[in-house]
């Protein structure tokens, strides 16, 4: 490491010496092991009773005799959003892990792009609901099929629509459109939320990353593990966005 001290207002930069570090990165790396699987074990160990919880509350709103009043419905719902929120960071910290370990295991077939979306809304419709959300499919007919590991692409699916819904207002709409471009189709989400900054187009991918002041809880994880997901399987991933107009967010995959 070169040691170089640059005075403020200055364009000289003064070099004063060179310290070598030498570190044994053995210990470090089984460290890290150790903590990639402690991460794995822990959150695979807290989506199980928190799945079981949303399972109850559903039980718990439309309950076999009698009714709940205004009251119960709205901690019902509460509690409902809380185990969304710590779904989706336990489902992140899992694939993270996975990545961290150079687990990622692709399963790559034919699949057909109709059905990852239709899958997509499936999992998210009652979320968009919630906030009275219009979920609008608009998808060209007869597309060929994609070669892709379907589970993971409905799972990057997901992230950015329930992304398109926490930063939208009530009572907005989104759309997905699906599409060919030359030989791939592209899978798109365009929301009119909040949008995002230009600068930040590009380092919203970048792992732990959220823009500043977006004051939403979350991990940061989402569509870091999402570009990951898309770039193993051959495929780009992007964004277009207006400061306070809306995004779009887009992935590509080839044709079979
Ligand atoms: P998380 O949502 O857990 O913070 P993500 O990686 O999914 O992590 O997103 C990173 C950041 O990108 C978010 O914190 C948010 O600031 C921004 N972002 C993602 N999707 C949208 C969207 N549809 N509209 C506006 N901002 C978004």
């Amino acid at each position: 490491v070169t040691i170089t001290i640059k005075p403020t207002g200055e364009d000289q930069t003064i070099i004063i010496g060179d310290v070598i570090i030498l570190r044994n990165i053995t210990v470090f790396k089984e460290l890290d092991f150790a903590k990639t699987n402690f991460i794995a074990t822990v959150s695979h160990e807290l989506k199980t009773p928190i799945a079981s919880i949303k399972m109850s509350l559903q039980l718990l709103e439309k309950p076999a005799t009698g009714s709940i009043n205004t009251d119960q419905k709205q901690l019902i719902d509460g509690i409902k959003e809380d185990s969304q929120r710590l779904l989706k960071i336990t489902g992140e910290l899992l694939e993270l892990s996975q990545l961290e370990t150079g687990n990622i295991q692709l399963n790559m077939e034919k699949s057909n792009p109709y059905e990852i979306i239709n899958y997509a809304i499936e999992a998210i419709k009652v979320q968009a609901e919630q906030k009275q959300i219009e979920l609008r499919i608009e998808a060209e007919h007869n597309l060929p099929e994609v070669k892709a590991d379907s589970e993971k692409t409905a799972w990057v699916l997901i992230n950015f629509l329930t992304n398109a819904i926490r930063y939208s207002s009530e009572n907005s709409s989104i759309t997905v459109q699906l599409k060919k471009e030359n030989n791939q189709i592209a899978f798109q989400v365009i929301d009119t939320g909040k949008g995002i900054d230009s600068r930040y187009k590009t380092k919203i991918f970048d792992k732990y990353f959220q823009v500043p002041g977006s004051h939403k809880s979350g991990t940061g994880l989402g569509l870091a593990i999402s570009k990951e997901f898309i770039e193993a399987q051959g495929g780009t991933i992007g964004i277009e966005s207006e400061l306070g107009l809306g995004s779009t967010f887009y992935f590509k995959l080839g044709i079979v």
